[in-house]
């Protein structure tokens, strides 16, 4: 009988483990269990009024790098091409990042010119952050806080300003509280290896080696800052899923898993309410909160760990104006939390993918709210009031952007628990699962957002390792 393996999520990780699984030599009967009706998680588009998109989780998938390629690889592998909406290097969705500060939209600095002129919000050209950034020595510590980290090597204002944004902008999370050994671990390790991030990032540039194929190197060519798809990043796991089911893969849905059991055989009994399936492997590509409430008494130690790993919720707000125009062209910007704690960014999504504005076109923003004020918002109960999220957007959209037009359309979803959270001191928790897994020769490999990377591409090959893993094969391979 050949070997099963049980995959736990139907998300995008969970689908491109399984993806990776079906395509292997000599392939295991693959089971990809959802707990929901549909699959792609977090990814999903809605089609509004005149077919415009909207996305109600990720937006754009980065190009640069090994994983960027990879997952442009898989584009093209699962017949996609020709669904791609690039942004190119060129476009000023990929030059043009804000920052929302003292009540002023300003363009983040850039180029050599840029970093020599005092550039509000900043006090002083950022060429002085670059100076110190330069000097600063080496940290000692096994990790550091984003806020401490940025702080030490670039200065107060940095700090406060660029990477508590950022932080809000990818995380959604506090730059006083996220890891950057493991939030931002090229900069770390930029520091670790060549004493200077700014080094580092210079010297340590293209050295990865990258796959090959016509859509990566035409993302090469044209320096694609990111991309989506003509109908929406959904379009991607609803490839995959197509792709699996013809291919042999059983993708049960609406099936929450309720508990792992280790049998006598070493096997897992995976339980599914009524029914039971069983499986030689698991792969894990549910949040690490979920499963730590899945796993047997004998994963105790597992358990107590992947429950440390929290995660942050999310409102996202779609917006749509007939006849409104922006007041600068761009990706979008970013609020540090000094200046509005509820608000964490306005993506400008018309700028980036004109192409999904519908027809008559009209000017899809979104509003992004998190941090403290959801906290305390969902903490009073008050949170799942859509009219209270839709208002807080509509000003954000009208004093940020002076879009003061009440909206043709308006999405609004809260998203629970939606982004994990790697705080100081992460890094423990992954060693400590992986010495358990290891010591304990358990059949079950860890994958998804709560590990190592919440973008996309991270998310994509966490999959594909994990299913390598799965296969017996090294990772790399
Ligand atoms: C608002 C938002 C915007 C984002 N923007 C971007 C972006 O622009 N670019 C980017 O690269 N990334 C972005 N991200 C991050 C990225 O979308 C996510 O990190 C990624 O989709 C997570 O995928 P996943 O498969 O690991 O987890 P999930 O999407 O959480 O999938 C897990 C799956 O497991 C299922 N499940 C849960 N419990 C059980 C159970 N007991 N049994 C069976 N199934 C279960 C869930 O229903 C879900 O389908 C964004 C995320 C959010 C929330």
């Amino acid at each position: 009988m050949g070997r099963t393996v049980v995959v736990l999520g139907g998300g995008i990780s969970g689908l491109a483990a399984s993806y990776h699984l079906s395509r292997a030599a000599r392939p295991p009967k693959v089971v990809l269990v959802e707990g929901s009706e549909r699959l792609g998680g977090w990814v999903r588009s809605v089609r509004g009024p005149g077919g415009a998109v909207f996305e109600l989780g990720p937006r754009g998938i980065r190009a640069a790098g090994a994983l960027g390629a990879r997952t442009l690889l898989l584009v093209s592998e699962l017949g996609l091409d020709s669904e791609v909406l690039p942004v190119r290097g060129d476009h000023p969705a990929a030059r043009n990042r804000f920052l929302y500060a003292g009540g002023a939209l300003h363009a983040l600095p850039s180029g050599l010119r840029g970093l020599l002129r005092t550039s509000p919000p900043f006090s002083r050209p950022l060429f002085w952050a670059g100076l110190r950034e330069l000097t600063a020595p080496r940290g000692k510590d096994p990790d550091e806080t984003v806020h401490s980290f940025a702080e030490r090597r670039l200065g107060p204002e940095v700090a406060s300003l660029a990477m508590d944004s950022l932080c809000r902008g990818v995380f959604a999370g506090s730059s006083r509280e996220l890891s950057v050994r493991s939030c931002f671990p090229s900069l770390f390790q930029a520091e670790r290896t060549h004493r200077s991030v700014l080094l580092g990032l210079l010297l340590g540039a293209g050295q990865s080696s990258q796959p090959d194929s016509g859509l990566v190197r035409r993302a090469r060519a044209e320096h694609w800052s990111q991309w989506s798809l003509r109908g929406g990043l959904e379009m991607l796991p609803q490839a995959l899923t197509t792709h699996l089911t013809s291919g042999g893969v059983t993708v049960l849905r609406g099936q929450p898993v309720c508990g792992l059991s280790l049998q006598a055989e070493g096997r897992w009994k995976v339980s599914l309410g009524d029914s039971c399936l069983e499986a030689d492997h698991v792969i894990s590509a549910v949040p690490a909160s979920v499963l730590s409430k899945l796993l047997p008494a004998e994963a105790a130690p597992l358990a107590r760990v992947l429950a440390t790993i929290a995660a942050v919720s999310v409102a996202v707000v779609n917006l749509q104006y007939q006849g409104a125009r922006l007041p600068v062209q761009g990706f979008g910007h970013l609020v540090p939390s000094s200046e509005d704690p509820g608000t964490l960014g306005i993506v400008y999504d018309s700028v980036a993918f004109p192409e999904q504005d519908g027809s008559p076109p009209g000017l899809r923003v979104t509003v992004m709210l998190g941090g403290s004020w959801l906290q305390t918002l969902k903490a009073g109960g008050c949170a799942s009031s859509q009219e209270l999220l839709q208002q807080k957007a509509q000003e954000a959209a009208a004093t940020q952007l002076g879009l003061k037009e009440p909206p043709s359309h308006c999405l609004v979803h809260l998203h629970k628990n939606c982004i994990p959270q790697y705080t100081l001191g992460h890094w423990k928790k992954l060693e400590s699962a992986s010495h358990f897994l290891a010591a304990h020769r358990l059949p079950l490999t860890l994958a998804g957002a709560s590990y190592e990377g919440v973008a996309l591409n991270d998310c994509i090959e966490s999959g594909r390792r994990a299913a390598a893993r799965a296969l017996g094969l090294e990772p790399d391979s």
